[in-house]
């Protein structure tokens, strides 16, 4: 499972492991708050990926 993050201009965030999740929240947002309609590829271009919690046994 990867973690997403998306921050809309406004400061609110989304984070979730599930895309559609993330899309469904966002545009909602945007929809509620901004009047806006995304789509979801836009709001996947907005989302980032979070770091991955460290390896139990790092190698290196
Ligand atoms: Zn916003």
């Amino acid at each position: 499972m990867v973690m997403k993050t998306v921050r809309c201009d406004c400061g609110f965030v989304v984070r979730s492991d599930d895309d559609d999740r993330l899309v469904a929240d966002l545009q909602q947002h945007a929809h509620d708050d901004h009047h806006m309609n995304l789509s979801r590829e836009q709001v996947l271009a907005m989302a980032q990926l979070e770091p991955g919690p460290p390896a139990p046994h790092g190698k290196g």
